[in-house]
């Protein structure tokens, strides 16, 4: 078989293996694919290419003063070739010498390769590893971002949502109240007379009662209600789905438990004072907020231990 059709019928398509048939001049005869790759892109295709700039180490130079040695193979060992301003690449090769031209014959340097594809393995399974702790990281992250919330929206004496939990929900129950037409009421508690409870028991006992107090509060309301600390000895229910009269019913209830509560040393009974507004369409929480208060104060105002409400 010539040279010819050795590259016609066998190594023509090999990619992994590259063969050129080149005169000492670099005009290349024939060349396979593997070859062709090695050169620039803008090199490949084109027919007769001198090919001699790409051959890097050893230069085209240095083979041919090797071939006239008469030796064959002239050279055998690892040769760089590859666009001398780009991408070069490493291949171990043998060189013979023709009458007035050098056949090559080279294959990618397996050792380096080997060395690549596992250096390229290593990186995979660190990149892996850091994407886990990645995960892991994020997943932290948003559960310690969702605990801050929790906290931030949170009364630590009472265990129920504090102020700003009562101003959130009440503008998210304000605008799904003003969406969908439903009721939508907000009661304002007070206990009565509570700094005599601080006076005569001290502070700590007064602490108690409001931990009393949030628990009653709780444990009476509905699924559908939002009981949060106002502040002080003032809390906020929030009642959805309710219009003033089941609002001031499901309250009056409420004052009678109240009325039932016993803490600790403190013998004498509580009682607390109440606001029940219902929101009026287009009404703003503030100034919902602003009305249960005011029935709060004439709660206070006829007496206490009532429940006044604007229905
Ligand atoms: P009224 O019936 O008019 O509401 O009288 P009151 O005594 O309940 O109201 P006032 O506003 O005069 O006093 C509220 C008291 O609540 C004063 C304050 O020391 C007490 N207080 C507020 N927050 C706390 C708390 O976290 N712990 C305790 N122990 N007392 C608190
Ligand atoms: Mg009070
Ligand atoms: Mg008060």
């Amino acid at each position: 078989m010539t040279n010819a059709e050795l590259f016609v019928d066998v190594l023509q398509e090999l990619a992994s293996v590259a063969m050129v048939e080149i005169a000492s001049d670099g005009t290349v005869r024939e060349a396979n694919r593997g070859f062709r790759r090695l050169l620039p892109q803008e090199a490949r295709e084109v027919e007769s290419i001198n090919a001699a700039p790409y051959f890097l180490s050893p230069s085209l130079r240095q083979l041919t003063a090797m071939a006239s040695s008469g030796d064959t193979p002239c050279y055998e060992g690892l040769m760089t070739l590859g666009d001398p301003n780009g991408e070069t690449q490493s291949l171990r090769g043998r060189v013979f010498c023709r009458e007035d031209h050098l056949l090559i014959v080279a294959e990618h340097d397996i050792e380096e390769l080997l060395r690549a594809s596992q250096s390229a393995m290593a990186l995979t399974s660190e990149l892996t590893q850091s994407q886990r702790e990645l995960i892991t990281t994020n997943r932290q992250l948003r559960e310690r971002e969702a605990e801050i919330r929790h906290l931030s929206m949170t009364d630590g004496l009472a265990g129920l949502g504090n102020r700003r939990q009562l101003d959130e929900a009440l503008s998210t129950e304000v605008s799904a109240a003003n969406r969908h037409g439903r009721n939508l009421c907000l009661v304002m508690v007070d206990l009565d007379h509570f700094k005599q409870v601080n006076d005569a028991h001290g502070h700590s006992v007064g602490d108690s009662v409001l931990q009393a107090l949030s628990r009653t509060l709780l444990s009476n309301a509905r699924e559908a209600d939002q009981v949060c600390r106002f502040g002080g000895e003032e809390f906020a229910i929030l009642m959805r789905d309710a219009d003033a009269d089941t609002a001031a019913a499901a309250t009056e209830r409420l004052r009678a438990r109240i009325e039932e509560l016993r803490v600790g040393p403190v013998e004498h009974t509580f009682t607390a004072s109440f606001g029940v507004a219902q929101w009026r369409p287009g009404e703003t929480p503030g100034s919902l907020l602003q009305r249960a208060d005011k029935l709060l104060y004439r709660a206070k105002a006829e007496g206490r231990n009532r429940v006044v409400s604007d229905s």
